[in-house]
């Protein structure tokens, strides 16, 4: 286990902590539409290149540490701003999408804040989120209960990490909210402990077709077409190595 973990591992564990542990303790990635989108946004934005105009100053892909929490990443955007002679840090970080229910988003933008204020040595009581889908910049205060909700999850992360236990999948009414958008779920599919092979081939098989009933008509087809194969190929793959075959009858 390393002495840091990346920003980015707070914001996959708030989303699903089986994911962040497929991720960081893993060591899998796939890649999907969403990924691909919001990995060129950031490679957009991560340019590295700094601009000065008067008393604003944009420096784009810093790189960030905070040895407290034992964090690493790096920031899209930090903006300056000149105010009694001193540079003060404006963090902004930039979504594909629009804003979500979790404190994902929060939480990330707010430990990039705690690493600046660790290494510039300035208070940042303020950041913003930009999100592409509506165009709109989100500010967001670090007061003390986001702080707070940070600290927590940077620290469960750790723990997870400490104890080498990769999460057991979330119950079916989750996945169904969650699981469509994660480029990891063949893999997540795969990787599950069978007590009963019959047993799990048949949740994942109702949980391919729940996917595919649930989201057919909102997701890109290529999209829904690349993760029912990606899905029924770990079901196969399972299949045969546990010597027979699941046909299933009902939805
Ligand atoms: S497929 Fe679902 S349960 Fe598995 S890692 Fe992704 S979000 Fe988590």
């Amino acid at each position: 286990m390393t002495d840091y973990i990346p920003i980015s591992a707070l914001q996959h564990y708030l989303y699903c902590p089986r994911q962040c542990a497929l991720i960081h303790l893993e060591q899998i990635w796939s890649e999907n539409v969403h990924t691909a989108e919001g990995r060129h946004l950031h490679e957009k934005a991560h340019g590295n290149s700094a601009e000065k105009r008067g008393d604003f100053k944009v420096v784009t892909g810093l790189l960030l540490s905070s040895e407290s929490l034992g964090l690493y990443g790096q920031a899209d955007v930090v903006e300056f701003h000149k105010q009694n002679d001193r540079w003060h840090p404006y963090p902004v970080e930039y979504k594909r999408g629009g804003p979500k229910d979790i404190m994902a988003d929060q939480v990330q933008l707010c430990a990039q804040a705690i690493c600046l204020e660790e290494m510039l040595g300035e208070n940042i009581d303020e950041g913003a989120l930009f999100y592409g889908k509506n165009r709109r910049r989100q500010k967001v205060k670090m007061d003390a209960v986001l702080r707070e909700r940070t600290q927590q999850t940077v620290a469960a992360v750790w723990e997870m990490l400490r104890q080498g236990r990769t999460p057991p999948k979330p119950t079916l009414e989750i996945a169904n909210v969650i699981c469509p958008s994660c480029s990891l779920v063949g893999d997540c599919m795969a990787l599950t402990p069978r007590t009963s092979a019959a047993k799990y081939i048949q949740s994942i098989v109702k949980m391919v077709w729940s996917l595919y009933l649930t989201h057919c008509m909102s997701l890109p087809k290529t999209a829904i077409f690349a993760r029912m194969v990606s899905a029924w190929h770990s079901i196969m793959k399972i299949s045969l190595k546990e010597g027979f075959l699941y046909i299933p009858l009902e939805g």
